[in-house]
């Protein structure tokens, strides 16, 4: 009787999930949004408590909307915010210090003198990651060095360290596995994705006990029954973090197959299958999932405004109510006039790294309205989800063929009709945008037979639309020389180590 699978999906800002039916079609969903803690200017904090609280909350709730009993699931699968790190006792599964989320910039200093160490190297090819504070390596060393006791304690293996799918399976498993996968692993610095397995020399430069470390397991694979009541006795059968559950979601399952969500920010990855190419162009390397039959990887990189330029025209200019109404206010102009805007609102990503970037609205004109900054902020989505494209191209060598796309501002068509113009390869849209719990579904899925192989799951995937590219190349290349110049505007714009 059991015909149904949970995704559990433990994001950012809030904890979902998620009841899929054999189809892929989603039979319920429950979402509770939690607090976020700002201690100092930088930081960002989250009560594990309030983690565990609302995520279980909404997965009864989910099962109760649904009219489901535990039996009636197959499988629950997990998905959660990446690099967000958590220290607790393994005695009493007490956490020794709020979860650190990937956000915080608090390690900066230790990233940068790793860096000047000259380090940043052996860490790339080794975990596929750069220096940077986002990951949870120098976030766990932190934690270490910060709490009283807690070295030692860590040393006597008295402490557990995980990021969010290994803090959920501990608690829903009552305290009996003490696990995570490869592509959660894949994010700590600490992890080498080669050899498949925490990296001795890595984890001595940033001084971490390999006590403390979680059981790595397969991204598809049962780990663990659940124990906590209204979920007894379901198997734990998926893990994987967001961007990589995406991608599963998606059914990108070769090698070159790629997609983006279009969230506050853009992330774009592409399955680079068995190979993982050790990027030359500012992108990470990582791993896309281990279902059992070998590793498969992917490269990754991520834009840091995307649909926040919408936001930021309906609440910083106020020229639209709502995001929806940017689609028509850039219908009302035939082009972007000359205009372009390059939302560096907080530096650039992948592939320029540039955190002294700022926003620049370049080639305005007496005739320039209010639609061509529609206009201008919706391409620029797509222009710098085009060059994280170039630059995957230029890594792997592999040729797009399409590009699969969901979160929030893929419901626009006229940017998806411009992104598929300006890569010149069909941008493809399914029906269900749900692909982050949806793919740690499929994981789980595929662990207990649910579904019998990836073909099974990719024909679950249902396409609603196809943009396909209709722009003369002449145009896409002058539009994209004339985002190229506007760019170096924007780059290097405030004056190093200056915070405004
Ligand atoms: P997140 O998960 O990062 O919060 P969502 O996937 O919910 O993001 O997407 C929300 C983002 O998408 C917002 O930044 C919003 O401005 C943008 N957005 C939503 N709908 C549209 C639309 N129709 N056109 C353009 N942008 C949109």
């Amino acid at each position: 009787m059991r015909q149904f699978i949970l995704g559990l999906d433990q994001g950012t800002t809030s904890s979902r999930a998620m009841v899929f039916d054999g189809e892929g079609q989603v039979t319920a969903i429950a979402q509770r949004e939690f607090q976020q803690h700002y201690p100092r200017p930088g930081w960002v904090e989250h009560d594990p408590s309030e983690l565990w609280s609302s995520q279980s909350g909404v997965a009864v709730e989910a099962l109760t909307r649904a009219g489901l009993r535990p039996r009636d699931l197959a499988a629950i699968g997990i998905t959660n915010q990446r690099e967000t790190t958590l220290l607790w006792e393994r005695e009493s599964g007490r956490p020794v210090y709020p979860a650190i989320v990937w956000q915080d910039r608090r390690t900066a200093a230790t990233t940068d003198r790793l860096k000047a160490d000259g380090l940043e190297e052996e860490f790339r090819k080794r975990t596929g990651l750069v220096l940077d504070p986002y990951f949870s390596g120098t976030k766990l060393q932190w934690i270490l060095e910060h709490t009283e006791g807690a070295r030692e304690r860590a040393e006597r293996g008295e402490l557990a360290f995980g990021t969010v799918d290994s803090w959920l399976i501990w608690n829903l498993t009552g305290g009996r596995e003490h696990v995570t996968d490869a592509t959660n692993a894949s994010r700590t610095l600490l992890y080498n994705i080669h050899a498949g397995d925490w990296d001795d020399a890595l984890l001595e430069t940033l001084n971490i006990p390999r006590a403390v470390l979680p059981q790595v397991v397969a991204s598809s694979g049962v780990c663990g029954e659940a124990e906590a009541s209204h979920l007894t006795g379901v198997p734990i059968a998926g893990i994987a973090g967001d961007q990589q559950a995406a991608l599963f979601g998606q059914a990108c399952f070769e090698a070159g197959q790629a997609k983006n969500t279009y969230g506050t920010g853009c992330f774009l990855l592409m399955n680079t299958g068995a190979e993982a190419v050790v990027s030359r162009n500012n992108l990470l390397s990582t791993v896309a999932w281990d279902i059992g039959s070998g590793v498969e990887y992917a490269l990754e990189g991520s834009v840091f405004t995307g649909g926040a330029v919408i936001q930021w025209l309906r609440d910083g200019l106020g020229v639209i109510r709502s995001a929806r109404e940017s689609e028509a206010l850039a219908a009302g102009v035939e082009d972007n006039g000359g205009v372009y805007i390059v939302p560096a609102f907080s530096g650039l990503g992948a592939p320029h790294w540039d955190p002294y970037a700022r926003g620049s609205i370049s080639g305005i004109t007496r005739g320039t309205t209010a639609g061509h900054l529609a206009r201008a902020a919706l391409e620029s989505i797509a222009f710098q989800s085009a060059d994280v494209l170039r630059a995957m191209h230029r890594d792997s060598g592999i040729e797009l063929r399409e590009l699969r796309v969901d979160g929030g501002a893929c419901a626009n068509n006229l940017l998806m009709q411009f992104q598929a113009d300006i890569l010149g390869v069909p941008v493809v849209r399914p029906q269900v945008t749900e692909t982050t719990a949806f793919g740690a579904a499929c994981l789980a899925g595929l662990a207990v037979g649910f579904w019998k192989n990836r073909e099974a799951i990719a024909e679950t995937w249902k396409t609603d639309r196809v943009f396909e590219p209709a722009m003369a190349a002449e145009r896409t290349a002058a539009l994209r020389r004339g985002w190229d110049r506007a760019l170096e505007r924007a780059k290097r714009w405030i004056e190093q180590g200056s915070e405004d």
